[in-house]
């Protein structure tokens, strides 16, 4: 039912609250899929920071699921969507904003979570998860598993909810790139890296 008068309906309320967290959920993945592509593309902060990420599941498990790096970085991304959108919230008395920012965060944690199943005894690499499908579907948590031990494959692999961010990157790389810190591709095939 629309509103009524402008009073609004309790399932006009719950659709709008519905639309908040989808699209909270959709930004807030976008970001993460391009702060994601910019560190793949820069040597000395993917050294420094994401390179460990991958590192770790790439040997047998010898560590915690979630480790201080991930939990810190998802909780400092968290924290400032939350308070972005708390006020969004209360500026239009939608509360989906913030329920958004805080679902993407439980999404980031519990995704990794649940694949992390792939990482045990027999290293991510040598299980041959298979080179992911260009698929413009959901992001699985296999086709994450395949990023985490192969984070050169010509299949972008980069996003963690929608796989569709992905393929617009793959179109928009030659030159997005550019801007990156590197500003070439870190593709590789058969162990060598592609231009
Ligand atoms: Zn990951
Ligand atoms: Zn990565």
């Amino acid at each position: 039912m629309s509103p009524v008068f402008g009073i609004p309906t309790t399932e006009s309320t719950l659709v709008a609250t519905l639309l908040a967290i989808a699209l909270v959920f959709f930004v807030a993945d976008l970001a993460y899929v391009i702060d994601h592509y910019f560190v793949h593309h820069d040597r000395e902060r993917y050294r420094v920071t994401h390179a460990r990420h991958h590192r770790r599941y790439n040997g047998s498990k010898d560590a915690p699921q979630l480790d201080a790096y991930e939990l810190s970085t998802y909780t400092s991304a968290a924290i400032v969507s939350v308070i972005a959108t708390s006020a969004l919230s209360l500026m239009t008395g939608n509360p989906g904003f913030v329920i958004g920012a805080a679902l993407k965060y439980v999404h980031s944690l519990l995704f990794h979570l649940y694949q992390h199943g792939w990482w045990g005894a027999l290293p991510l690499r040598k299980q041959g998860l298979g080179e992911p499908k260009r698929t413009w579907g959901f992001a699985s948590a296999q086709y994450h598993a395949y990023h985490h031990s192969h984070p050169d494959a010509p299949v972008f692999t980069f996003s963690e909810t929608w796989a569709g961010f992905d393929r617009i990157l793959e179109i928009i790389h030659p030159w997005l790139v550019r801007f990156t810190k590197d500003g070439s591709a870190h593709v590789r095939r058969g162990g060598r890296r592609l231009a």
